[in-house]
């Protein structure tokens, strides 16, 4: 990209764009501090990291009132660093994940915020519990156990491909597991009410499928690379 960032600018066309009630992540890994400060003067709170340590730094050095979602897959030898200093995580895609956040929640004394994330896309290398996995965690006595963890939601993405049909297609099934687990006794419902879907390139297709969280990375602050 050549021209020159108006990184304040798209946060502000970004937040009169999308309609109320659907919260913009501003996904910040792998850009600096610096540009995480424009977005932040512009309004931002909500910031989206992928990578553990990345994300540590950052979090160090930034404003306190900034709510961090981390998602990217968390190894698990990494859980215990970033307890206490995320509003959500979104990217938990395994009962050893959330056992190891339950614990090391429990460990710290506090309740984490976390989304579940479906994999419904095409692609392999995409994380996340499969849907018939979900309904088979949040059954489980298992996850009953776990006090110190608060599922807010579930979180997903689409098959990565130019075919809008297909995305719709992928949207709707996961908006049809997050209202399937809506019902379920195991969760709260006053507290099981987001739902995670959408990026740069097709986050209209996601907020026309009831996602109330967009994680909107390089049309807020360019390329990666
Ligand atoms: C990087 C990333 C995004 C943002 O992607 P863009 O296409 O740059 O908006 C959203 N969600 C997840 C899970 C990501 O890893």
């Amino acid at each position: 990209m050549t021209d020159i960032l108006d990184i304040a600018g798209r946060i502000k066309e970004f937040h009169s764009i999308v309609p109320e009630g659907v919260e913009i992540v501003a996904v910040s890994k792998f850009h600096p501090a610096q540009m995480i400060m424009q977005a932040y003067e512009a309004g931002q709170r909500i910031f989206g990291e992928s990578r553990v340590q990345e994300f540590l730094e950052k979090e160090k050095t930034l404003p306190k009132d900034i709510r961090w979602h981390f998602i990217g897959h968390l190894q698990t030898n990494k859980v215990k660093s970033i307890i206490g200093k995320t509003s959500l995580i979104e990217s938990v895609d395994s009962l050893r994940l959330s056992e190891l956040i339950n614990r090391e929640s429990e460990k710290a004394g506090i309740i984490t915020e976390i989304l579940l994330q479906v994999h419904v896309a095409a692609e392999e290398e995409k994380f996340g519990f499969f849907p018939k996995e979900i309904f088979d965690f949040i059954n489980s006595l298992e996850f009953l156990s776990f006090k110190n963890l608060k599922v807010r939601g579930i979180m997903g993405m689409a098959t990565n491909t130019d075919d809008n049909q297909r995305i719709l297609n992928d949207f709707e099934k996961i908006h049809a597991i997050f209202e399937e687990l809506k019902s379920n006794p195991n969760l709260n419902q006053e507290e099981f009410n987001l739902l995670s879907m959408g990026m740069s390139g097709d986050w209209p297709l996601a907020v026309e499928k009831g996602a109330n969280v967009i994680r909107i990375g390089s049309a807020i602050f360019g390329s990666r690379y």
